[in-house]
Order: C-alpha cells, then sequence, then structure tokens
C-alpha cells in the first residue's frame, strides 16, 4: 500500500515539473515576469485585477460575486 502512495506522488511530481518545463518555455519570452496580464476594474468599487479573475455580469466586470449582485456603483 505504502509503495502505491510513492508510485502516485512519483507521477504527480513528473507531471508538474513536465507542466512547469511546457509553461515557462510558452510565456516566459512572451510576458515579462511579475506581469499580471490585462487589468480590469470593478464597475462597483473600482478596484483593480487581472481579467482572468474578474466576474463578468451583464453590467460589467466585478472583482467579487458580491459586488456582481450589487452591480453598478451609483453616484
Ligand atoms: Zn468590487
Amino acid at each position: 500500500m505504502g509503495r502505491l502512495i510513492l508510485l502516485g506522488l512519483a507521477v504527480l511530481i513528473l507531471v508538474w515539473l513536465v507542466r512547469r518545463a511546457l509553461h515557462s518555455r510558452k510565456g516566459g519570452a512572451a510576458q515579462p515576469p511579475g506581469t499580471p496580464g490585462e487589468l480590469v476594474s470593478c464597475a462597483h468599487c473600482g478596484v483593480h485585477l487581472p481579467r482572468a479573475e474578474a466576474r463578468a455580469a451583464d453590467t460589467g466586470l466585478y472583482c467579487s460575486e458580491e459586488h456582481a449582485r450589487l452591480g453598478p456603483r451609483r453616484p
């Protein structure tokens, strides 16, 4: 049983190493390190966050489900 766990861990580490190698080769040159990608601002509170982390709603992009539910901030 212990051998199976060790084997599983070895496979996981191998997969992680391969994925890391592939990822660094693909994105390393195109994007300088530390660049989080395109930034968008929350329509409710105005906080800036990467587009990948933003919640899209009919009325705009939001930083969280809560702000997406509340909608754009009224003046
Ligand atoms: Zn927000």
